[in-house]
This record gives C-alpha cells, structure tokens and sequence, in this order.
C-alpha cells in the first residue's frame, strides 16, 4: 500500500478529523500511487492517521476514507457507507411521501467527492474526485443493488473535475436512457427534471424546505421571483396562495420548463409573469418602473467557489440586496439566499445588513434558512455547509 508521510506540525487538520490532506502538508509519497487509489496516511513520527484517496493532480492531495486502522477499503467499506447515507434519509423523512432526495452528499456522509440524487426510479450521480471515479463501478453496482433503482445517470459535467484532472462526463450508466423530463413529487406539487440538461443533477433539491416556508407567506402577496430556474419558489407561492408572481432567470429554457411546472400542478398560469433576462438589470429597471413588492425572492447562482472569490462575490450580494430592499413595501418579506461555499453565513448577514442600510430601510430576520436535511453537513466538514438564507421583514 502507498504511503504519505505529512510534514511535522501538519497533522493537525487530520487529528480533529478532517478529510481533506493538501498537498502543502506532504512531506514525501512513497510507492508511486496510481490516481485515486487508497494510500495510508502516516504523521511525521510515522503513526497512522487515515485511509484516504490519493489525488496526483489537485491541491487536495487526497481525501481521508477512514480513520480506523483495521479498515478495509473495499466493496464491502463502500456498501456500509452508502446503506448508512440512504438510511439514514429513510429516518429523516418518514413523514414525507416526496420521491426525490439527495442521497449521498459526499465528505458528509463520509464518501469525498460522491453525490447521489434520487429522482423517482432514477438516480443521478456525480463522481468529483480522483477517489470517487476509482471506485465508479463498485459505487453504481452498489447503489443499484442498495435502491433498487431502474437507471443509473451520470452527471459528472462540472467544473470541479477540472480541479482534479479529469475530464467532464455524463451519460446513462444502468438502466433505460431517463425519458426527456422525469416527474418527481415534493411537498405534494410536482416538478419536471431535466436530468439531461439540467442544472447540476437535474433540479435543486436543496431548497426543498426553503420552498415550503416560501409557500406558508405568499398568501395575497405580489411576488418577485429572482433566479426561478424551474419554477420551485414560484409554484409555491401560487400554492401559497400569491396574488401574482414575476419569475425572472436569464435562461429561457428554465423559463419554459417553470411555466411547465405551472401547468403540470394546475396553478393559476395567469397570475404569472416571465422575464428572461440579468436579474442586476431587471430589478433596476422594475425600480425605475417604481414596481413594488410584498414578497421577494432572491436565489443566484454561486458567486463565489473559494474564500478567495469572497471580495467579488459580496460586491453582488450587495448590488441585489439593496435592490430588492428598495423594491419591498413597507412589512414586505426578502427571502435571499447565498450557495457561496466562500461566503460564510456571518459574512452573508453582514453584506444583506449593508444593503439595507444604503437602501434606507429597516429591517428584521424573522428566520434563518438553511439546505435541506438530506444535504447534511458533518461536524468535521465545516464545508458541506454551503446554502443559507435570511427571511427578512422590513419594518420601515
Ligand atoms: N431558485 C431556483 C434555483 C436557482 S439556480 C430553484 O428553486 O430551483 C440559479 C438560476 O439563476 C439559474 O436558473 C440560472 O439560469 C439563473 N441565472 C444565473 N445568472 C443569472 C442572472 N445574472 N440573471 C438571471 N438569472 C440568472
């Protein structure tokens, strides 16, 4: 088995169990690893420290499978990891009858760089380390025989894979090619996905709740509906009860399947408005227009991937923010969310109170968002926790 030897004084990370080994903290490799295979860590007295995978090509040098000696990465390790990932969702959601779950979040259920969704009979998976797409195989055969699932889909086109060498790809895996649009439940309303061309796996199944309590406000409400994508907020808010919704996201397809969505759970399709276009743009020109609000939803895409991103990325919270304020009346509800991995939650507040300051407007968290339970974030994994949100009353 290779072996890597950390520098002295680096082990510290990996002593408060945590999986990520860079390539900083290296003192020397020995027996020349092949990409993704398991290596034994060792500290610089020569102790175990962990099983890990080895990954040549990224700063994360690789990622800790287990801590404990006397294990064995084998099929076996990876069928008791992923049967206690989709357990575990099976006691969380006990009471909800939604066929669509994350199942597998990767570092935090112990599994580095493996996602997992669960769309009705068809899983969608992303491999995004050297680790993850070593063990491919015995992962899909795995999951096949743990769900039961008819199809298995790959979606490893992201970014992300870059970072660790390998190339994009997707593709069906087991399993009948997925039809165009599958249907899947949530909160009892029904959602098409596109687990082809989709974003990420298909569908953000992370603000499955966050919809839900979007849904418990809108009742007489006129809502703003930033970065609707598939219409998830959208068809809440008409489930809710909203007077009308303006749903804006510069991608026309996301536009055509959300109004879909309207009409596959037969909601009221003319209270609806659709605006393609940059939401920076459009809520200047709504203030301009003196348009206003009771109800404001604001769910961009990830603005920043690293801390280092973080300066950038606050610049546009900020912009939003402050013009979403400007548009609220007065007792309006902000619901804003951030999927910024660089931009902690503590940083986030401090950028939506700046914006609410130069808009001029008082105002309230009444609530604090956060992904979904089947996105779990291990104490050891800080990281995992990436979505979060503020439900903000403007007082004056
Ligand atoms: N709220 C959605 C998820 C939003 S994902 C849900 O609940 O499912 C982010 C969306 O923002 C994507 O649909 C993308 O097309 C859109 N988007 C990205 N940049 C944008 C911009 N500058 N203006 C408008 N839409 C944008």
């Amino acid at each position: 088995m290779p072996v890597i030897n950390l520098k002295s004084g680096r082990e510290k990370s990996l002593l408060r169990r945590h999986p990520w080994i860079f390539s900083g903290a290296i003192a020397d490799i020995q027996g020349n690893p092949a990409e993704g295979e398991t290596v034994e860590i060792r500290s610089s007295r020569d102790e175990f420290l962990a099983w890990a995978a080895f990954s040549p090509h990224s700063q994360i040098r690789a990622r800790v499978w287990a801590w404990e000696h006397q294990t064995n990465i084998d099929d076996g390790f990876f069928r008791v990891r992923l049967q206690r990932a989709i357990s575990a969702r099976q006691g969380l959601f006990q009471d909800i009858e939604d066929n669509a779950l994350r199942l597998v979040h990767a570092e935090s259920d112990g599994l580095p760089g493996l996602i997992v969704d669960r769309y009705d009979q068809t899983l969608v998976v992303q491999f995004l380390s050297s680790g993850a797409e070593f063990w491919r195989d015995t992962l899909v055969n795995l999951l096949v025989a743990l769900t039961g699932v008819e199809s298995v889909y790959e979606r490893s086109d992201v970014d992300v894979r870059q970072l660790e060498g390998l190339a994009p790809r997707s593709g069906l895996l087991r399993g009948n090619e997925p039809a165009e649009y599958l249907e899947i439940s949530e909160n009892g309303l029904r959602f098409w996905v596109d687990v082809h061309q989709g974003h990420k796996t298909g569908y953000y199944l992370d603000q499955r709740t966050n919809r839900a309590r979007i849904r418990g406000m809108a009742k007489g409400c006129d809502v703003l509906d930033c970065f609707s994508y598939s219409g998830g907020f959208t068809t809440n808010a008409l489930t809710g009860g909203a007077n009308s919704v303006l749903a804006v996201d510069a991608s026309a397809e996301a536009n055509e399947l959300a109004l879909k969505n309207v009409v596959l759970n037969r909601l009221p399709v003319e209270r609806v408005a659709w605006q393609q276009g940059d939401v920076f743009q459009v809520l200047r020109g709504l203030r301009d227009r003196r348009r206003s609000f009771d109800l404001i939803v604001l769910d961009p895409p990830k603005f920043a991937q690293t801390a280092s991103q973080a300066q950038n990325a606050a610049r546009g919270y900020k912009d939003i923010n402050l013009l979403a304020f400007k548009l609220l009346r007065p007792g309006g509800i902000l619901a804003t969310f951030s999927c910024s991995g660089g931009v902690s939650e503590e940083l986030f507040q401090m950028i939506v109170a700046g914006a609410a300051l130069d808009a001029g407007v008082e105002a309230q968290i009444v609530e604090r968002l956060h992904q979904g339970a089947d996105h779990p974030v291990a104490l050891n994994f800080p990281e995992g926790s990436y979505l979060k949100g503020l439900v903000i009353r403007v007082t004056r």
